[in-house]
């Protein structure tokens, strides 16, 4: 792998040094937000390319995001360019999605779901009449909970235990310490639909009859703000902060693969290269997945809080199965967001995030991004990836033999469902399992979402954004507070506007 510099430093910048480990979106918003803050940013990734989940697999003319396509909150993203004195939308078109998406249940019956609150009334009587007046009470709770666990809570850096007990009342309140699927039943009867309001946390890598009640939050989110596609894929919304990390004179080095963060005398003060290049800086700011960063780069010991044997209790998310491919024809009738559920729902969770076995079933995500950009694949072909939850790798299960059986499986269920015909039509394939997310990505046990978004692994209780015990270290990503998902890991860099000091707390060289 060569290791390009995407940006040459001017040799008199005399700013304060941040070194960002790792370029997912966590990583690049914090690196904007620390150039804006005064800092000169060095963003290092071990990969070829920037994005990480969300880097871009290119192939026979057809581009394949590889990881998130449904974008929330956008206003997130926006915020990025403002910062920079930029618009968004002069440089990323976001297309707003209508409907967000379609359910179709194993009985052959559908559900669109529509941020228009009329037409997603008028869905639901479709399948559930008696269920019509129980969601709008529950898209009532899911708004409040939005108000506070999102737009009160969402940025507050929950650094010490008093933030977690100031909020302890309204998490009580909000049905917190429940699960999202008994919050959801409270309010619907019909199976379909309660699966329709529930399944939300696994966006997030949560388990819907285990996460807390607050991702319920969600359903309200999409509808305030919408479901968004970046046109030419979620990789221009890479490319775009890259560019933003560039204007302001940060560096974006690829190839880039971190050994070690160096501590001295309890404090970060940069990092050493795998190829044994040391690079000092005033502070380090990890997006490399939590559990790599306090198991393997900083040093034995150094970190009290996050020592080897919490990090090996801890829970993990899901990991997943994701098949890209292209064909040489279209299948217009099929919607950009499809969610194919199988026959099981609690059971086939509970062997994904508890029994850690692979199932014979599956409940899929299939992408199908050329519904709305036709520039992503050859004239007259579409491209799509489907995925499908599957444990991470605790549970032992052995890709490199599997990977090609699960993918005829997958397959054979596509063209009885959706895509009649596919295994003639096949143009291009490529497959990701759970050991590319731990061997590419350096994510523990193929957790695809980090740690799994549990109350016990929430909040004051995830890694905090500010190291609990190394000074000078931040923590931005997935598997740090508030969590995994787009609007998590953008939230996560905007906490260090509150807990990392401008840069001017430092002297210049
Ligand atoms: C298939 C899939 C689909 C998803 N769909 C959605 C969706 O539709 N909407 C949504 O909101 N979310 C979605 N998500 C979740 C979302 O993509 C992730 O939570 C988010 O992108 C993670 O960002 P991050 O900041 O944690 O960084 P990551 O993307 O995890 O990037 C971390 C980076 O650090 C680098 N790194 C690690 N160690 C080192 C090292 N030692 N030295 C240098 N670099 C290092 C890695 O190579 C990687 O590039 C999806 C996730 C997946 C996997």
């Amino acid at each position: 792998m060569t290791a390009p510099v995407r940006h040459p430093l001017p040799v008199d910048d005399r700013r304060p040094h941040a070194i960002v480990i790792g370029s997912g979106f966590g990583g690049l918003a914090a690196a904007i937000r620390l150039s804006v803050r005064g800092y000169r940013v060095t963003v290092l990734e071990k990969l070829d390319q920037a994005g990480g989940r969300a880097r871009v697999f290119r192939q026979d003319g057809f581009t394949f995001d590889a990881g998130p396509t449904i974008v929330t909150a956008p206003f997130l993203f926006d915020e990025l360019w403002t910062l920079c004195g930029k618009r968004r939308a002069d440089h990323v078109d976001l297309v707003p999605l209508e409907p967000f998406y379609r359910l179709r249940f194993n009985d052959g019956s559908t559900l669109d779901c529509s941020g228009d609150p009329d037409v997603m009334r008028a869905n639901i009587a479709r399948i559930a009449p008696g269920d019509v007046a129980g969601y709008d009470r529950f898209m009532r709770q899911s708004e409040e909970i939005c108000r506070i666990g999102f737009e009160q809570l969402g940025h507050v850096p929950f650094g010490s235990v008093l933030d977690m007990l100031r909020v302890a009342p309204d998490l009580i309140r909000l049905s917190g310490h429940r699960s999202v699927h008994h919050l959801v039943s409270r309010y619907v009867k019909d199976e379909r639909l309660r699966i329709a309001l529930s399944f939300h946390p696994l966006f997030v890598g949560g388990n819907p009859f285990t996460a807390s009640a607050i991702y319920g939050l969600i359903a309200f989110l999409e509808r305030r703000w919408g479901v968004h596609f970046a046109r030419g894929g979620t990789g221009r919304l890479v490319s775009g902060l890259v560019d933003l990390i560039e204007g302001q004179g940060g560096t974006v080095r690829l190839g880039a693969d971190v050994a070690r963060i160096v501590v001295t005398d309890g404090r970060a003060t940069g990092v050493v290269l795998a190829s044994g290049e040391a690079l000092p800086a005033e502070i380090v700011v990890s997006n490399a997945d939590v559990a790599w960063t306090y198991g393997r780069l900083v040093p034995e010991g150094t970190s009290r809080r996050w020592r080897p044997a919490k990090l090996a209790r801890a829970a993990y998310s899901m990991s997943l199965f994701v098949w890209y491919f292209g064909t040489d024809r279209q299948y217009p009738a099929v919607p950009h967001h499809t969610i194919l559920l199988g026959p099981r729902y609690r059971d086939l969770l509970d062997d994904i995030f508890r029994r850690k076995v692979l199932a014979d079933d599956f409940s899929l995500y299939l992408h199908r991004p050329t519904a709305t950009d036709d520039g992503l694949a050859p004239a007259g072909h579409d491209a799509f990836y489907v995925l499908s939850p599957v444990p991470n790798l605790l549970g032992g299960e052995d890709w490199a033999t599997m990977a090609e059986t699960y993918r005829r499986r997958v397959e054979a269920h596509l063209e009885a469902t959706l895509l009649p015909g596919l295994r003639d039509h096949i143009v291009t394939s490529r497959l990701l399992t759970p050991v590319d997310f731990r061997d590419e990505l350096n994510a523990p046990h193929g957790a695809a979402f980090s740690l799994e978004p549990v109350l016990t692994q929430s909040a004051w209780f995830r890694p905090h954004n500010r190291s609990e015990d190394i000074a000078h270290l931040y923590l931005v990503g997935a598997g740090t507070h508030p969590g995994a998902g787009l609007p998590g890991v953008l939230s996560s860099a905007k906490i260090l506007d509150e807990v990392v000091p401008h840069a001017s707390a430092f002297a210049t060289r």
